[in-house]
Parts: C-alpha cells; sequence; structure tokens
C-alpha cells in the first residue's frame, strides 16, 4: 500500500504535496519522493525512510519551485525499500514520471518485452516499468498523432489497457506543464477542485 498526490494550479506545488504525503504516510512509510517540473525539465527529490528524517530535509536543503507536482510514500511490494525504488519514477525518456499505488501483475512480462525493444530500468519496480510503457506510448502517439491535443493522456490509457493488475497513478510530462493526468484500477483516487 501506497501514497500518491498531484497538484496542480496557483501556489508552490512542493509544500502541498509535501503535507499531503505526511497525512498519506499511514499508508507507507518506507521511502517518499516528490517530483517538480522546472525550466530544465523534471526535477525530484527522493528519499528511504520517514517524510520527516528523509524527503522532508531534503527539500530544506534543496527546494523544488513549480505549481505542478505529483508525490509518493511507500510500502514496498516489489523491490526493496531503497531510494533507486523510491518514487516518482521515470519513463526512459526521462520527461515522463509516475507515482503509483497498487500492483502491476504481468510487470515480468511487460519488462522482457520492453527489455528486447532496448529499454532498461534503473529500479526493480513494477512501477518503472508501467512509466517505460507510458513513455513508449507517449513517443509513438507523439510520431503518429503529432497535432492531437493531449498525447499524454492518449500514451497513459493505451499503456494501462496493457496492464494487468491495480493502479492508481499519477502522470506528469515536461513537455506539458499544464497537464497532470489521473488513472485508476482496484486502487482509490480522488480529485478536488478548489479549496
Ligand atoms: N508496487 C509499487 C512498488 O512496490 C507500489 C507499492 C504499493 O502500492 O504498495 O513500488
Amino acid at each position: 500500500m501506497c501514497g500518491i498526490i498531484g497538484y496542480i494550479g496557483k501556489e508552490n506545488a512542493a509544500p502541498i504535496i509535501l503535507e499531503g504525503l505526511r497525512r498519506l504516510e499511514y499508508r507507507g512509510y518506507d521511502s517518499a519522493g516528490i517530483c517538480v517540473p522546472g525550466s530544465n525539465g523534471l526535477n525530484i527529490r527522493k528519499q528511504q525512510g520517514k517524510i520527516d528524517e528523509g524527503l522532508a530535509p531534503l527539500l530544506e536543503k534543496a527546494p523544488l519551485h513549480g505549481t505542478l507536482g505529483i508525490g509518493h510514500t511507500r510500502w514496498a511490494t516489489h523491490g526493496s525499500p531503497s531510494k533507486a525504488n523510491a518514487h516518482p519514477h521515470l519513463d526512459q525518456s526521462g520527461r515522463i514520471a509516475i507515482v503509483h499505488n497498487g500492483v502491476i501483475e504481468n510487470h515480468e512480462a511487460l519488462r522482457e518485452q520492453l527489455a528486447v525493444q532496448g529499454y532498461h530500468f534503473n529500479s526493480d519496480t513494477d512501477s518503472q516499468v508501467l512509466a517505460t510503457l507510458i513513455g513508449l506510448h507517449y513517443r509513438k502517439v507523439k510520431k503518429q498523432a503529432p497535432q492531437l491535443e493531449h498525447p499524454l493522456q492518449k500514451a497513459v490509457t493505451l499503456a494501462v489497457n496493457e496492464v494487468i493488475g491495480t493502479y492508481g497513478i499519477a502522470v506528469i510530462c515536461s513537455d506539458d506543464p499544464e497537464t497532470l493526468i489521473g488513472a485508476r484500477r482496484g486502487s482509490p483516487l480522488i480529485i478536488g477542485v478548489g479549496k
């Protein structure tokens, strides 16, 4: 079980996400992380351990600025508790980041298929397999339908159709810092609008 949160709005995202993660920490506390897009791409801070011992002091030393972001507090199911396995996870291009609650049951088969196509992974999680799959579809969608208004939404839809298992995910892409995609199957996810 993990906790995920995303924010898009007018405020600085990182403090809002950090507070949300503190409230979700009962769902998982072996590591935590946040991703906020900046002018130089996606910026990630993650750390093993409880939020106030790992991520929060790291963010004090190296703050993140931006009005969009996603965060995660982890209870590992696939891959040991570690900084490398902490979310958010990136696709291979480094332009897409996801946080994931749940279990991708066919992650091994998908990992093998992606490895054959030249994709590699820097974590042991099932979640990075999903991030990589979204990235693969995003690249294809951008190529095949360059005029499409919401390519990330399309890529997420295509990727989750290949997944067996449960997920609540939040997905962002450095190409479009105005968009936050959420999707769920079997895991809880709620959207709040306004205060
Ligand atoms: N399966 C993911 C991981 O191990 C998410 C964990 C969960 O939701 O419990 O990182």
